[in-house]
């Protein structure tokens, strides 16, 4: 099946549209998720699963972490992502290798938006490229901001490095999900600030003391916000020493203040405790929901154990060490200050 077999027709979406007859992107995307939920029972069950997922509360240097016990995702959380791996694999993310109930609607020329059926939160979408080309935020952040503003206030949208997180690192997605339940979202609005850099445009913080050290970009001018997260991605691959995509995921929002973009810098894509022998293994493979405070925890006894220390040290392990992070925002604010210059 290619695609164009794979896109429901206007004719068969019309029936699980909202009532209010509206036709733009978000109403679509509600029709496709209750279109998927009544012919695809592997989505539904998936669906019905993610009401039984426990939370387990817990604390991490004062900021809140919801560990999540989602057994169905072990499939994403133990993926193998070597290069021999996924060069043997058929694409999950490819129009022929889609399960045959599996159907999506157009998000612009180039991408399918499909829904997850493994999902770690509600309403839990994948937004494919049509072609298989490599995963790469480079020359996509407008793709990325386009999806945030056409989902709009009630979603997130996510976008996971190729080596760290993403599970088809040779095809181009983005996920998204309703935005209920995602602490970080609450937290960067009320956490002790730090400003790295102000224009009229685009506003970019730190948070002081924070479980992790990530980056906030905020701004309503799409070219302007563009520009600044592509330098700032040029900067943290001079810092952490590398020539190709530095490691990043991104949890990104768009209200009518503009977006707001959570960039994740990483060190690694899995902590040690990944491989660890016997009652020090803990699996769980970090990307940008579960460094946006959601902790997916596929094993029971791993669930049961886990405590907010480990958390802690999971997270200060896999995202970039307090030394090269404060040489990043040492050269962002060397940025702010040719600026004003
Ligand atoms: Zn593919």
């Amino acid at each position: 099946m290619n695609w164009e077999q794979r896109i429901i027709p206007d004719v068969d979406l019309r029936p699980f549209l909202p009532k209010n007859k509206a036709t733009n992107f978000r109403a679509r995307v509600q029709g496709l998720i209750a279109q998927q939920q009544r012919t695809w029972p592997m989505l539904r069950e998936a669906t019905e699963g993610l009401s039984e997922v426990e939370y387990k509360k817990l604390s991490v240097k004062g900021s809140e972490v919801l560990a999540q016990f989602n057994p169905k995702r072990i499939v994403s959380t133990a993926a193998r992502v070597d290069t021999a791996t996924i060069q043997q694999r058929p694409c999950f993310l490819c129009a022929e290798n889609l399960p045959p109930e599996e159907k999506g609607i157009e998000f612009g020329q180039d991408f399918i938006v499909l829904c997850n059926p493994f999902p770690v939160l509600r309403n839990h979408l994948v937004i494919t490229a049509r072609r298989h080309i490599p995963q790469g935020i480079e020359g996509n952040f407008d793709k990325l901001l386009d999806l945030s503003r056409e989902l709009g206030d009630q979603w997130f949208t996510v976008y996971n490095g190729p080596k760290c997180g993403a599970s088809a690192p040779d095809h181009l997605h983005f996920q998204a999900c309703s935005r209920e339940t995602l602490p970080i979202l609450r937290e960067i609005e009320c956490w002790n600030r730090q400003a790295i850099f102000r224009t009229s445009a685009v506003e970019a913080f730190i948070l002081r003391n924070y479980r992790i050290n990530l980056m906030v970009a905020r701004g309503n001018d799409y070219r302007v916000l563009i520009n600044y997260l592509e330098s700032a991605l040029g900067q943290l691959a001079r810092v952490t020493n590398v020539s190709e995509e530095p490691m990043i995921n991104l949890i990104v929002t768009c209200e009518d203040r503009g977006w707001t973009v959570i960039l994740f810098p990483r060190s690694k894509h899995r902590p040690s405790c990944y491989d660890a022998e016997g009652g020090a293994r803990l699996t769980v493979s970090p990307a940008a929901i579960d460094l946006a405070g959601v902790l997916v925890v596929p094993r029971p006894e791993h669930f049961a154990r886990i405590s907010a220390e480990d958390v802690e040290k999971i997270y200060a392990e896999v995202t970039l060490d307090n030394e090269r992070f404060r040489e990043l925002i040492n050269e962002e604010e060397e940025r702010k200050r040719n600026k004003r210059k």
